[in-house]
């Protein structure tokens, strides 16, 4: 299972529709975090995300993004956590992170390690990677891709039987890519009856960004991608002073990327209620686009491999 859940859809400030920006990513029963606005804790409550997760990663340091952090850990800490929180963020981690965990005058009960991390980086975990892309937003600014590592390819227990090689554990042997020597003498390669490795599921998520090549590169073929969409075509040029992007500019990048789905997040208040506008701009450019709103949760399946 890989699903994620939108705590907040809002740019900028909060409203009644949307809360300001928080993404949860559930895997296999890990919890991670991307990105912690002001509320999102009560957001996690709402729609149902544990505090069992270990990592938050912050894509910048404007206030939407950051201010709900301190809140979430002091809860954890009357909560009697004792596992230790990770949060990653870009250039400034420490100066920035730092205040947050410790302003107040209660002391973290539990360890808080923060990790500065830059784009190019891939923090290698047993079944995905998280790889940190650069962004544009007048700021020290990243992104983040979720990679799950490729999996086995397709065992044909058929043809495992035509071979007459017995169910059990030579079975798993092949699976796994090691060639095994049957009861008679005969010798089996994997390639016999294993399909090639099949790709894993991967999601990407920009943070507040215009569009970019190096976007465009960490989404190649991505599963999922959501992109900010701050602004209508309108408002294009505000997009570009603010460093933020039209729903049309992410639809292309992911049109050029390749990418299965995009699904569109930080919307400008103005589209609060109704981003309709903003769809049909972005459908008309990349079909498979629909927008974010608060506590929705989308799976992400593995993609169909056609034979
Ligand atoms: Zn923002
Ligand atoms: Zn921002």
């Amino acid at each position: 299972m890989l699903s994620v859940t939108f705590l907040g859809t809002g740019a900028s400030i909060p409203t009644i529709d949307r809360n300001v920006s928080g993404l949860a990513v559930q895997r296999e029963g890990e919890t991670i975090l991307f990105d912690c606005g002001e509320g999102s804790q009560r957001q996690m409550m709402r729609y149902g995300v544990g505090f069992s997760f270990r990592e938050i990663f912050f894509t910048h340091y404007h206030a939407d993004h950051l201010l709900g952090v301190t809140g979430l850990l002091r809860t954890m800490g009357l909560q009697d956590r004792t596992a230790p929180v990770l949060l990653y963020g870009p250039r400034g981690a420490q100066r920035v992170l730092g205040t947050a965990v410790n302003l107040g005058i209660e002391r973290n009960k539990f360890p808080v390690d923060i990790l500065e991390i830059k784009p190019g980086d891939r923090l290698a975990r047993d079944e995905y990677d998280i790889v940190v892309f650069a962004t544009e937003h007048r700021a020290d600014t990243v992104g983040y891709a979720l990679m799950e590592h490729p999996r086995l390819g397709r065992f044909n227990p058929e043809r495992a039987r035509e071979l007459g090689i017995p169910e059990g554990p030579l079975w798993g042997q092949l699976h796994r890519g090691t060639a095994v020597t049957l009861p008679d003498g005969r010798t089996v390669g994997p390639s016999e009856l294993v399909g090639s490795p099949r790709p894993g599921r991967s999601l990407v998520y920009t943070g507040d960004t215009r569009p970019h090549l190096s976007v465009i590169e960490a989404s190649r073929n991505a599963d999922l991608l959501i992109h900010e969409a701050t602004f209508g075509g309108d408002e294009l040029e505000r997009a570009r002073e603010t460093g933020h992007s039209t729903a049309a500019e992410a639809a292309r990048v992911a049109l050029e990327a390749g990418a299965r789905r995009l699904v569109l997040t930080h919307i400008s208040s103005r589209y609060n209620r109704d981003a309709s506008e903003l769809l049909a701009e972005a459908q008309a450019v990349f079909p498979e686009t629909s927008i974010a709103r608060d506590g929705m949760t989308i799976d992400v399946p593995y993609a169909e491999i056609l034979h």
